[in-house]
């Protein structure tokens, strides 16, 4: 049966919970135990699915087709385990459980109630699949002491109360804010959060404290005393140059083996830690740089694309070279030229994004990135707007358009090229959709297969026929108008295997344009670079003779 770790957090939002979960569960790994990790998030939204990139960061497709939070997106890049839709859970999913059952009759005619029913659904979630891991690691979002957050609390405290001695531990992750004017690194907050997480039946066994600074001798006894928790389970995680240095500095801090101490397991078995030693490597000793524009429309919040800016770090750790990502409004580009904009740039990358607003910005990249013969990914509407590019200046088709802004503007303008999916088959069965269908997890979403045209780019870089790539979209390129395009020179090199819906575009006398209906990016990892990633960072380098 897993052993628990709920990883909790206090003083102030965005420490890091996610990254230090993701690490922690990382060094368990590499110490030779299975892990799985999970998130459990206090807002009432179902999933973050429906939440806008601007308020939430991206939202992470697992590949049984979950929306989830972009935490799990750490997790998966630091274990390599395919997040499940398992793995994520929010009040608003909890209560609409309950309601659910509720409605049915399930409770037999009792009042529903925080405690016990609430609760019991956040344990009923917990032990999904204990059976399967050596460590659960599970972590509460937000900070204790948030109103929504409550019944989370209270479950793990009653999960931890159920369970045999030694079985559940708890990790807490907490400030120390450096005092300028008196030079000093300050316990206080940390000691009144902890206090806050006891008066609710919680007591951390390991404590992980960010600072900017080294921890003084002196500070870390004090929190020890005053929180209650042994001197050697202080951890002092201060800031990093990469995230991807989280598990080494970690372990020298004793993470793992405050954690492993706590289970009273011993002898704790040693790490094997050269998989982060490479990468690592990799990090701190490339040479020259590679920058990549992303043109796209949540630029503002770099958390909105925090899957591809990991992805393209992992690019360059293939190929050692740093890779610096600028961020381009694709606004500009319907104002201004984008050549001057363009032209530093060794590659561009068109991401995901939904409405209309930035897409003619988007198609001026591409054209750009054709033109000019700059390696170009364009991810899912990064894509579809690629093959608009083309259909307009190269087709014949000069109102090629999408469905997506017709439906949004309420008029018809373009001759639908990318259309709205209404009708599509995932595994022996046919999703059918409509477009006033609710928002939420309706998307074509989640794992499909690609097949790959032998002897394109695309099979090459994968050096295999088929794929298999997660979705997440509602709008799709046209098969009809897919002769017209070839004609042109676009290359449909992936197409799902009914061969109705095209997956892969390329050009195939450019030196690198391709455009993906999926999102690679989520199945990046440091340790194992995507291809496509990999590969459009070599043909940046190549192209412009970086190296
Ligand atoms: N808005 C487009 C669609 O729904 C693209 C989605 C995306 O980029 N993830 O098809």
């Amino acid at each position: 049966m897993a052993r628990y770790i709920f990883i909790t957090g206090g003083v102030v939002s965005s420490l890091g919970k996610g990254l230090a979960s993701a690490a922690l569960g990382a060094l368990l790994q590499a110490r030779g135990f299975t892990v799985r990790l999970r998130k459990l998030d206090p807002y009432l939204n179902v999933d973050p699915g429906t939440m806008s990139p601007f308020e939430h960061g991206e939202v992470f497709v697992t590949d049984d087709g979950a929306e989830t939070d972009l935490d799990l997106g750490h997790y998966e890049r630091f274990t390599g385990v395919a997040a499940r839709a398992t793995d994520s859970v929010s009040s608003g999913r909890i209560y609409s459980t309950v309601l659910e059952k509720e409605r049915r009759g399930d409770y037999l005619g009792k009042t529903i109630q925080v405690i016990p029913h609430v609760t019991d659904e956040i344990k009923n979630f917990l032990r999904i699949g204990e059976d399967e891991v050596d460590f659960m690691l599970c972590e509460i979002g937000g900070t204790v002491g948030d109103i929504e957050g409550l019944p989370f609390f209270e479950a793990i405290r009653q999960f931890s109360q159920e369970k045999p001695r030694g079985q559940c531990i708890f990790m807490h992750l907490t400030l120390l804010p450096w005092i300028k004017a008196s030079g000093e690194l300050k316990t206080k907050p940390t000691q009144h959060s902890v206090k806050e997480l006891r008066s609710i039946g919680i007591a951390p066994d390991v404590l992980v404290c960010r600072s900017e600074w080294p921890i003084p001798q002196k500070e870390r006894d004090k929190l020890a005393l005053f929180c209650n928790v042994r001197p050697d389970a202080v951890i002092a995680a201060q800031d990093l140059k990469s995230i991807y240095e989280a598990p080494l500095a970690y372990h020298r801090e004793g993470m793992d083996q405050a954690v492993l101490d706590a289970f009273q397991i011993s002898p704790a078995p040693r790490p094997e830690l050269s998989r982060w030693e490479d990468v690592a490597d990799r990090i701190f000793n490339a040479e020259g740089e590679v920058k990549v524009a992303i043109v796209g429309k949540y630029t503002q919040l770099e958390d909105a694309y925090k899957s591809i800016a990991e992805a393209l770090t992992h690019g360059g750790m293939a190929n050692r070279v740093r890779v610096k990502a600028e961020w381009i409004d694709s606004e500009i580009f319907e104002r201004e030229d984008p050549a001057p904009w363009l032209e530093g740039f060794h590659a561009i990358l068109v991401p995901g994004g939904f409405g209309e607003r930035g897409t003619e910005g988007k198609v001026r990249a591409a054209q750009f990135a054709r033109e000019r013969r700059v390696p170009y990914l364009g991810i899912c509407l990064g894509m579809q707007m690629a093959v608009i590019e083309a259909a307009r200046n190269l087709a014949g088709l000069t109102d090629a358009g999408s469905e997506e802004f017709d439906h949004e503007a309420g008029r018809k303008r373009f001759t639908p090229v990318v259309y709205h999916l209404k009708e599509w088959i995932q595994g022996n069965h046919t999703i059918a959709r409509k477009l006033d269908d609710d928002k939420g997890g309706t998307m074509r979403l989640g794992a499909y297969t690609a097949n790959l045209k032998e002897g394109s780019n695309v099979a090459r870089i994968y050096g295999t026929n088929t794929v298999e790539e997660r979705h997440r979209h509602r709008y799709e390129v046209d098969v009809k108008y897919r002769d017209k395009l070839e004609k042109a020179g676009l290359c449909f090199s992936g197409m799902s295997p009914d061969g109705r819906l095209p997956e892969i575009v390329e050009w195939s006398d450019h030196p690198w344009f391709i455009g993906v209906q999926f999102h690679p990016e989520l199945k990046s990892k440091p340790f194992a670079p995507h291809p496509l990633f990999a590969d459009f960072i070599r043909a940046a380098i190549e192209t412009s003779r970086l190296v």
